[in-house]
């Protein structure tokens, strides 16, 4: 592999994608302004034209704002890596680094070199988040977390990254460097170890530090969800009502955790909207992922990837074509393993953005089983009004460009999703 050669593909690659990103966004923003004067026939007696006008602007807006970002951040990616702005950051935590005691230097350089660039990123992405949250959100009525709530969640985020990310992060930082050419095996038990430790106390130890959980107090509502889940076979350890309120009005139901502890979540903005029939309805929908082990199948995928990519960086790394290619000087008389990561991670979405399509289309076949599921389980109907509910609640668009929503939606359109149901 020559440098020049990674070089020229990266640069396809991105403008590849770019392009495909940009021709997509506007086909969509096209395509929902030219239906934005009427509601679509098989909403008429649902969706006010209001409210249709509503989710075409938000979308449109959304689309937009999404435009600049992606131009800014594949400057930003061009900068950090064939611009040389990684190799001259290294060179300077580098320099920093020789200040430490001998013993300390390589992982303090790693793992500062880490640390700087992570903390670039997140104020290089602020304005974009303040902007998406205060502006447009707020603009559609949507936003309801204030500058304080935002400001304490982001340092919670930063202090939960530190505690948590940095361990793990020096754990495969000293297995890359000390467990031999087999590192990467090592390095992905350790990485498949940390993602179970933090599913598992996710809902217990993370969730509460951002919101208040209470247990479901709506004895009739308790009662149809958990004939609900006698009747699907499912066990819980409780149901509990989110404060989702505090920062959105975006509503939401889930489930986290494992097997016996697992905890079934509602967003107090979901119960406020839904009735006790839709409640159950979307409940059973979930249900239906879990009874089709669509849960198992993606924690099962997700490894695989890891093993994958930490194979594929265990190779790459070896390559000086890998760092050069990418715009980085590899260091001499220090370890790369922070750098190689770190490319790693920048340029591996680049390429891995093409199989997005194929993902949406898994992703929309779970969805159309577990609405089966929920149909036979629960109610056809209930879950199609609920589905019109959120749907008009998120203001989520009923046009979508068909060429966008095969490539990005994770979920069916809505007109797909209903006619399913209705069949
Ligand atoms: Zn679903």
């Amino acid at each position: 592999m020559s440098p020049t050669l990674l070089s020229l593909a990266f640069a396809v690659a991105l403008a590849a994608s770019l392009l495909v990103k940009f021709w997509l966004s506007s086909r969509q923003v096209r395509h929902v302004a030219s239906h934005r004067g009427q509601v679509p026939a098989a909403f008429a007696g649902n969706v006010t034209l209001a409210a249709h006008q509503k989710a075409a602007d938000y979308t449109i807006a959304r689309s937009r704002f999404g435009l600049l970002a992606l131009a800014f951040n594949a400057a930003v990616l061009l900068g950090w890596t064939l611009l040389g702005g990684l190799s001259a950051l290294n060179g300077w935590v580098l320099d920093a680094s020789l200040a430490l005691p001998e013993s300390w230097q390589a992982m303090g350089y790693q793992l500062g070199l880490v640390a700087v660039f992570m903390l670039i990123g997140a104020l290089l992405d602020l304005p974009w988040e303040l902007w998406s949250t205060f502006r447009i959100e707020q603009a559609f009525g949507f936003n309801r977390t204030t500058l304080g709530l935002f400001f304490a969640d982001m340092l919670k985020g930063l202090a939960l990254g530190v505690l948590l990310g940095l361990p793990i992060l020096a754990l495969i930082l000293w297995l890359m460097g000390a467990a031999g050419p087999r590192w990467w095996l090592w390095a992905w038990g350790a990485w498949m170890g940390f993602n179970l430790l933090v599913m598992v106390i996710y809902p217990s130890v993370i969730a509460p530090l951002f919101n208040k959980f209470e247990p479901l107090a709506d004895a009739a509502l308790k009662e149809r969800v958990e004939k609900l889940m006698a009747r699907c076979g499912f066990a819980a350890k409780g149901l509990f009502v989110m404060d989702g309120s505090r920062r959105s009005a975006h509503g939401n139901a889930y489930f986290s955790g494992f097997g016996p502890a697992k905890r079934v979540v509602f967003f107090d903005t979901l119960l406020a909207k839904l009735n006790g029939a839709e409640v159950e309805a979307v409940l059973a929908h979930e249900l239906g992922h879990f009874k089709h082990r669509h849960i198992t199948k993606r924690i099962v995928l997700m490894f695989a990837m890891s093993l994958a990519g930490f194979a594929l960086l265990g190779w790459l790394m070896q390559q000086p074509a890998f760092y050069l290619g990418l715009g980085v000087v590899p260091n001499l008389g220090a370890p790369n393993d922070a750098l190689a990561l770190m490319l790693f991670l920048l340029a591996g979405p680049v390429f891995g953005f093409f199989v997005t399509p194929l993902a949406s289309h898994f992703s929309r076949r779970d969805e159309f089983q577990a609405d089966a599921y929920a149909r036979a389980q629960a109610s056809g109907h209930d879950l199609s009004s609920a589905l019109l509910k959120l749907h008009e609640d998120n203001a989520g668009t009923l046009t979508p460009d068909p060429v966008y929503a095969r490539f990005y939606y994770s979920h069916p359109p809505a007109a797909e999703r209903l006619a399913a149901l209705a069949s």
